[in-house]
């Protein structure tokens, strides 16, 4: 008798997995592996894999991929070239899961189902290049892409018992939610665009600690080869903060963090110098533009109109700020109605196209380009308003670092 209930206790106790810890514990374990699977998503299918932004030691990029044929299932050659065509073809007819081409509804709750749709060898082998192809590629992670969830789940399971099920499911559900769903459709859809680069991207918050930086989804797509996602100060990447964790342990190394361009106060030449610099920062430069000229010009338009004339300037800023393949047909109407009233914001917005123009002239050796920029100075320089005339001063005093310059 003795020993039956013993080994029904024994039994009992099996029945519940081998580790028996407390509820909180269970989250603490749940918040852990996610956030493991989190950083090897944006570390090393993102920044490294896709973009190349930064190097990484070859026994954590193994980790990483082990990690992510355990919890996801996710081949890096799949993910890097459905990843690498949303950039090429970003919120227009080609970009695999953008809100813009599918709605926000499908984006947000069918975000698996478009990855999968788009996974094609021709898109793998015209997008994929430079990634993994070695024997446990091949003969383990591709020819058994579910034998790693299989084991998660029975990891979980010899750990946790029945609750290691809903572990698992959590740890499934974890990035076709998060990084299909929120990051390619609200990236897409709602939150703050810190720049006006060619498409619809957003930054969805400014301090992006849930889903490893990648909230920061307009900075990326303005300086997509940049390995830190965050730009102004108060903004903050949680992946920028692991890179710099693992390039401390002498095993990540990033390569590029942003536009090379560098600021010398009192420098008043437009050379060759200053094309590149300028090209280089140019959705910078589109955001001061819009900080220093539009913005002052049109706060003081707003103070001197009457009363009826004022709701014209209501939103003025945001309208002219706007990258030009956003601006739908009523605030194209809106925009006309603006600069009619006021023909300071008229010239002010004719010298942001203008300006914006410039970077269309970049092909060749750059000298086109610096025509125009010569030009563009000249013009702000005579309109008489003296936040172009400072601008214009502003963009004189740009270069390349030294390394970079061309004498
Ligand atoms: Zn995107
Ligand atoms: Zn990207």
């Amino acid at each position: 008798m003795d020993l039956i209930s013993a080994f029904l206790m024994q039994a009992d106790s099996w029945y519940w997995g081998i580790w028996h810890p407390s509820f909180a514990m269970h989250i603490v374990y749940t918040l852990v592996v996610t956030q493991i699977t989190i950083v090897a998503v944006t570390l090393y299918l993102h920044r490294y894999s896709a973009h190349r932004s930064l190097r990484l030691h070859a026994t954590l990029k193994h980790f990483f991929r082990f990690w992510l044929w355990l919890t996801t299932g996710q081949g890096t050659k799949s993910w890097t070239a459905i990843h690498r065509k949303h950039h090429a073809t970003t919120d227009v007819e080609g970009d695999p899961h953008s809100p813009v081409v599918f709605g926000i509804k499908a984006v947000l709750f069918t975000g698996a189902e478009l990855y999968r749709a788009s996974d094609t060898q021709e898109i793998r082998d015209k997008y994929g290049r430079g990634t993994p192809e070695d024997w446990v590629e091949r003969y383990v992670y591709e020819r058994f892409s579910f034998g790693g969830v299989a084991s998660m789940l029975l990891i979980n399971i010899v750990l946790f018992g029945p609750i290691g099920l809903t572990i698992w499911a959590v740890q499934m559900m974890w990035i076709p939610v998060m990084a299909a769903g929120v990051i390619n459709g609200i990236g897409h859809y709602a939150g703050y665009r810190n720049f006006e680069c060619k498409d619809a991207s957003k930054n969805v918050f400014p301090w992006a600690f849930f889903i490893g930086g990648e909230e920061l989804h307009n900075n990326h797509h303005t300086y997509p080869n940049s390995a830190k996602l965050s730009f102004k100060r108060w903004e903050f990447d949680i992946g920028w903060a692991w890179i710099m964790l693992f390039k401390y342990l002498g095993l990540a190394k990033p390569l590029s963090t942003g536009p090379i361009a560098r600021k010398v106060l009192g420098r008043s030449v437009v050379d060759i110098d200053t094309a590149l610099a300028l090209m280089n920062d140019r959705f910078k430069v589109m955001a001061n533009y819009a900080d220093k000229v539009i913005a002052p010009n049109v706060r003081q338009e707003y103070e001197n109109a009457d009363k009826a004339t004022r709701k014209v300037y209501k939103r003025a800023l945001n309208l002219l700020r706007r990258e030009e393949m956003l601006i739908d047909a009523t605030a194209r109407i809106r925009i006309s109605q603006l600069v009619d009233t006021s023909p300071m914001l008229k010239t002010i917005y004719e010298l942001k196209l203008q300006l914006q123009d410039v970077w269309a002239k970049r092909s060749g050796n750059g000298e086109e380009m610096l025509d125009a920029i010569k030009q563009w100075c000249l013009d702000a320089e005579t309109s008489g308003i003296q936040a172009l005339l400072d601008f214009s001063e502003e963009l004189k005093s740009y270069t390349v670092p030294v390394a970079f310059a061309a004498k």
